[in-house]
């Protein structure tokens, strides 16, 4: 049941549902302490093929709760593999844990992302991101919502477009 929940508010704030932003009912709370969600607890979610180009694999770290408006998630994107077109209502944080990447702001150049990078993205900026053609690249993603909504997607990204560089 417990690990149900956390897959359904985690896949619903990452694939923009009102109930992306419904409070985990085991929020954090002076009341309650500390809680450790442990490894294991939290299924692994392909990444919509609606959404994504390639193979993709999101794992949840912690769903957006009443003491932290934004969701975080590890996301796994093998070589070639992308996201939509998408802009953020209320931005995004990305931190490239491994592998190499890419992304590319609307109307500009697509850039390399590696380990240790941090992609700052503000509210309503439309972008992509994925792995390098020929390696894999996961990130952390940190999304908040607003109104209980956090990410509006767009059309997929062209191979032209991702070829681009
Ligand atoms: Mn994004």
């Amino acid at each position: 049941m417990r690990k149900q929940v956390s897959k359904i508010a985690v896949c619903a704030a990452l694939v923009q549902t009102a109930a992306a932003q419904a409070a985990d009912p085991q929020a954090t709370s002076a009341t309650q302490g500390q809680r450790i969600t442990q490894a294991g607890e939290q299924a692994s979610i392909p990444g919509p093929d609606q959404y994504f180009t390639g193979r993709v694999r999101i794992d949840p770290v912690w769903p957006a709760d009443k003491d932290i408006n934004a969701s975080g998630s590890l996301v796994t994107f093998e070589p070639g593999a992308r996201s939509a077109w998408h802009t953020h209502p209320a931005g995004q944080r990305l931190v490239v844990t491994s592998g190499v990447g890419l992304t590319q702001e609307w109307g500009k150049p697509v850039q390399v992302i590696r380990p240790g990078d941090v992609i700052h993205c503000p509210p309503g900026v439309k972008h992509w991101h994925g792995a390098a053609q020929g390696t894999a690249m996961i990130h952390l993603a940190v999304t908040p919502s607003l109104d209980g909504k956090n990410v509006n997607w767009m059309e997929k990204v062209s191979d032209e477009q991702y070829a681009a560089r």
